[in-house]
């Protein structure tokens, strides 16, 4: 087995090594800016094009509606920033749901300090959407629903396909952070009405630091960032050719697999979450146990600290990753769990594993067996288990 045992392939993903290598000829060889005539630059301008291609044919869209961007973070701020500003003159209501990536909520919130109403719609326990009331928050000047495809912490998948007619129905545009989904279950923006989309290279196999926006032919929006004409105008800044080439390759070449690696991540996230829930008493799983990405385990450990379990686990070469405190650098837990109705201190106690391409059952069976012996040393360290156990008694 690998000294480093990785179980935090939502956080990032490891660059395939055939991504890697369609990359590197564009750093020292072929460098020219796609901008320029000659030889060299002409090249890129079609290697570029290319990979605007093979991302559009992934989510049965048009090339010209791929926008490259410089990750998820700067694809949600532009779509959900430049439509309010876009659409102001029919309306500044917006609505989305209190589980976002912060990189959806704080720029909502962002766009409350300049006059726009945000409604964070809350979600059940298991993490969805209510459909009755998103109808119910729709409002003569709602100009547009943010709604992610599927959540980072707890994996759970939203009902996009009817959240976007929904959105359709009542002429409102419909913008959805995918960086979750794309690649991992299937996407289509057509058949789910989707007219914006976020998505990201390093939550595919490919770098960090390249995204791209799908934006619907029709849908009127002002850049984010002004400067050249790159991208037909409506994202300035010389293109970052081998990020655009590494997400193309990487976005093609997860989409071959899909089926298979869908099958295969669903069967050891099951394996998983049933090893350790039948192993660790005082346990719960976070989120849907069906509609949830494929290599999506939350669980929740009572009388622990999510800290202590991930620095445990690190003596022992794992990375995951916690919706507790210290790890995101505030103090309180993660948003998400306690939206879906967690105490604080069972969001303290949560444990995100998250599964890839690269991990094998062989790593899940280890963690199943060196996870217990972790809690139980915890467990017998906390007051308030031991003050649990005298009552029980
Ligand atoms: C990672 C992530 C982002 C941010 O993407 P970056 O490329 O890191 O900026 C946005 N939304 C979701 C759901 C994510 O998981």
């Amino acid at each position: 087995m690998k000294d480093i045992i990785y179980f935090d392939n939502a956080a990032t993903t490891a660059v395939r090594p055939e991504v890697f290598e369609k990359m590197k000829r564009y750093f020292c060889d072929n460098f020219g800016n796609p901008s320029s005539i000659y030889k060299i630059a002409r090249e890129n301008k079609n290697s570029t094009e290319n990979a605007r291609e093979q991302i559009a044919r992934v989510l049965n869209a048009d090339k010209n509606e791929i926008y490259f961007t410089a990750g998820g973070s700067e694809s949600d701020n532009w779509a959900i920033k430049c439509i309010a500003e876009s659409y102001s003159n029919k309306g500044k209501h917006i609505i989305t749901l209190s589980i976002e990536h912060h990189a959806v909520l704080h720029t909502c919130q962002y766009l409350e300090t300049k006059g726009y109403d945000v409604t964070y719609l809350p979600v059940d326990e298991y993490g969805i959407v209510d459909i009755d009331k998103l109808k119910s928050a729709i409002r003569d000047d709602t100009i547009l629903i943010t709604i992610m495809a599927a959540n980072n912490e707890i994996g759970s998948i939203q009902p996009i396909e009817e959240i976007g007619k929904i959105a359709h129905e009542n002429g409102i545009i419909f913008h959805t952070d995918a960086v979750q989904a794309i690649g991992h279950i299937p996407i289509d923006v057509k058949k789910m009405n989707i007219d914006l989309l976020s998505l990201s290279g390093h939550k595919l196999y490919g770098p960090k630091g390249i995204g791209a926006l799908y934006i619907k032919k029709g849908i009127k929006i002002n850049p984010l960032i002004h400067g050249g004409a790159q991208e037909r105008n409506r994202r300035a800044g010389t293109e970052n050719v081998a990020g655009i080439v590494g997400l193309g390759e990487a976005i093609r070449l997860i989409n071959e697999d899909m089926p298979e690696e869908l099958k295969r991540l669903t069967y050891l996230r099951d394996k998983l979450i049933d090893g350790i829930l039948k192993n660790i008493p005082y346990s719960r799983l976070n989120g849907h146990r069906e509609k949830r990405l494929p290599g999506n385990v939350n669980i929740s450990f009572e009388f622990v600290e999510g800290e202590s379990i991930l620095l445990l686990l690190d003596m022992k070469g794992i990375c995951a990753s916690s919706g507790s405190a210290c790890t995101s650098g505030s103090l309180d837990p993660s948003h998400v769990l306690l939206s879906i109705g967690l105490p604080h201190e069972k969001a303290h106690g949560s444990l995100r594993l998250t599964l890839g391409r690269n991990n094998t059952e062989e790593e899940v069976d280890y963690i199943i067996k060196e996870l217990p012996p972790i809690i139980n040393r915890l467990r017998e360290m906390s007051p308030l288990y031991e003050e649990f156990i005298k009552n029980k008694i």
